[in-house]
């Protein structure tokens, strides 16, 4: 499965998923369509499947103009998006699996920024990684906004995607890294690998490449939203209980 990162919008990324040989391809969040169209065409690829993560709409509006395009390609979202996502037909649950380029993919139901939003985990293969479209629930060195759901849900939610392999590549939905950074060098000025990464992501950024996909490994050590556990973020905090510390950190954020 090939994968293709698409620049959307302002910050967002659209990806496509392709098999050369097939010539078909899905599209996960499609923000907007005329990059979608415009890639397809170059690579002679027919849409068959469109992926959502969630319903908003920087991640949805694309559908319609693709489904006018490519009428028989099916719209997959979470199952209490239902209403929400423009040509909604397959409602996925938590457990699920679907096929894909070849590629098995796991639905995790990961509320928090929506109450809805899913995630499209592609279990790793002997030559690829896991590969996670997480739409917004996790940002390289942030999370998603807590726009409908509580602290406690979100706590689940990047927990059960904190223990998947550390080589796994997180597709996030926008190019937010570096003011996340800048975010998480006040919680952890003293992080190693943070100092690290976000003078990689200056040099990244300063020459307008994408810090998109990153790692679950490098998440675990200098993303503050997945390591709630830890003394120096708990001390900071002022607390060591999980969702207590989640929420003051989100709250932080928010004010940031
Ligand atoms: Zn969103
Ligand atoms: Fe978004």
């Amino acid at each position: 499965m090939r994968i293709t990162r698409l620049p959307a919008l302002r910050d967002n990324y659209i990806f496509v998923l392709w098999d050369q040989r097939g010539g078909k391809a899905a599209v996960v969040d499609p923000a907007e369509p005329a990059p979608v169209l415009d890639f397809l065409r170059r690579n002679e690829l027919t849409l068959t499947a469109i992926f959502n993560t969630h319903h908003h709409g920087d991640h949805v509006s694309g559908n319609q103009d693709l489904l006018h395009d490519f009428p028989q390609l099916t719209v997959y979202g979470g199952v209490h998006d239902r209403g929400r996502i423009p040509g909604q037909k397959i409602f996925l649950e938590a457990g699920d699996e679907i096929e894909c380029a070849g590629r098995t993919a796991k639905i995790y139901f990961v509320p928090g920024h929506t109450r809805a939003h899913i995630a499209y985990y592609f279990l790793p293969t002997d030559e690829e990684p896991g590969d996670l479209f997480i739409g917004d629930t996790l940002f390289s060195g942030g999370c998603g906004r807590l726009f409908e759901g509580t602290p406690a849900q979100m706590v689940n939610s990047l927990g059960q995607i904190r223990v998947l392999p550390d080589d796994t590549r997180i597709w996030c939905a926008h190019e937010y890294t570096q003011n996340n950074l800048r975010f998480a060098l006040t919680v952890e000025p003293d992080n190693p690998a943070l100092k690290i990464y976000t003078q990689q992501v200056q040099e990244l950024r300063s020459k307008g490449q994408a810090t998109i996909p990153s790692t679950l490994g490098l998440e675990r050590a200098i993303n503050p939203f997945l390591r709630w556990d830890q003394t120096a973020i708990q001390r900071a905090m002022g607390t060591t209980e999980p969702v207590a510390t989640f929420a003051e950190l989100r709250r932080r954020k928010d004010h940031f």
